[in-house]
């Protein structure tokens, strides 16, 4: 029985039913509340789905219940001069309050979307310029060859739609990388392959995960790294920044397997482990060859298979030892 269905079966046994929806009895509060009791049946109980609201046309009574909410002191009043024992009401509230905790949990777990956000102007896949590259102006090809070499040089695939590259407005000399969400365009980041700034020029989208279309259900892992690079070339995430914010802990923890965060080892990185032990995720920090600051930097020096190895194996949970890890890591 609901909650609404037991606050009913009080209901006195002399009473009408409207054709409203409102049943009337003699009303139970009146002389609860220094007024002369009601016999002329001006109490009245309605119910709209689970919630019940009771109004008195004598004294000015009235309290109601709605799912999601507690069961309030006037309604716990009413039961009581319905005639509910104490315990079947101490019972109703702590239904109530149930429901309540449910409710906001259910809110907590919606997940974030992203709205769709268009690429630079001009941007189409890598792959797709390549076949068309002989009809490019000599500059522009040179640009692209650049953009190419980049990317294969970082030991990427060109796999088709992975990364994007545009002629116009600047971006002849960045690769860009959209974010992808549920296979929608959701931002994009554009990083310069020569020298000179800004490195990245991006559009962003705060809350987002990089990657997570990506990880296929047979890992028992996701490995959580700060940038698009160091994801692509461990089939990761990315958190884009040393920060992981509530949103992104959200669409982490709905993965519903192990997080291993990867922290950059520098100066932000720190922070970043300080975030994940607060989610209570593990956190790797391996024993990186010199020079090495992040995964993509790892994955070029040691190869794909044994900078994942490092992760994994060094993956630590224990709180204590990730603060005596982090501590030696970032300083040597
Ligand atoms: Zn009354």
């Amino acid at each position: 029985m609901s909650i609404g269905d037991i606050i009913y079966s009080y209901i006195p046994a002399r009473h009408k039913n409207t054709p409203s929806g409102w049943t009337k009895f003699n009303a139970v509060c009146c002389h609860h509340n220094g007024t002369s009791a009601d016999t002329r049946q001006r109490g009245g109980i309605i119910r709209n789905g689970d919630g019940v609201s009771y109004h008195c046309f004598n004294c000015g009574f009235k309290t109601s219940y709605q799912p999601g909410r507690h069961l309030t002191r006037k309604m716990r009043q009413l039961l009581g001069w319905m005639g509910a024992p104490d315990d079947v009401v101490t019972k109703l509230s702590l239904e109530a309050l149930k429901i309540e905790s449910d409710e906001k949990a259910l809110e907590a777990v919606t997940l974030p979307t992203f709205e769709d956000k268009p690429l630079p102007e001009g941007a189409m896949p890598i792959d797709e310029w390549i076949q068309i590259s002989n009809k490019l102006p000599d500059d522009l090809r040179a640009n692209l060859e650049e953009v190419v070499e980049y990317v294969v040089g970082r030991r990427f695939f060109l796999i088709p739609g992975m990364f994007y590259w545009s002629p116009l407005n600047g971006f002849a000399d960045r690769v860009i990388i959209p974010f992808k969400y549920q296979g929608r365009i959701v931002g994009n980041t554009a990083r310069k392959v020569t020298a000179g700034k800004p490195k990245y020029i991006s559009e962003q989208t705060p809350g987002y995960v990089f990657n997570l279309d990506n990880q296929t259900l047979d890992r028992e892992f996701v490995i959580v790294c700060e940038g698009p690079f160091d994801a692509l070339s461990i089939d990761g995430v990315a958190i884009l920044g040393a920060e992981i914010m509530d949103k992104q802990a959200l669409l982490l923890n709905r993965l519903n397997r192990r997080v291993i965060v990867v922290p950059d080892k520098d100066a932000d990185g720190a922070r970043t482990v300080e975030q994940a032990v607060a989610n209570g995720y593990s956190v790797s920090m391996p024993d990186w060859p010199d020079g090495v600051k992040d995964v993509n930097d790892a994955v070029l020096k040691l190869g794909r298979l044994m900078a994942l190895y490092l992760i994994v194996t060094q993956a630590e949970d224990n709180e204590l030892k990730i603060r005596l890890k982090a501590k030696k890591w970032f300083a040597s």
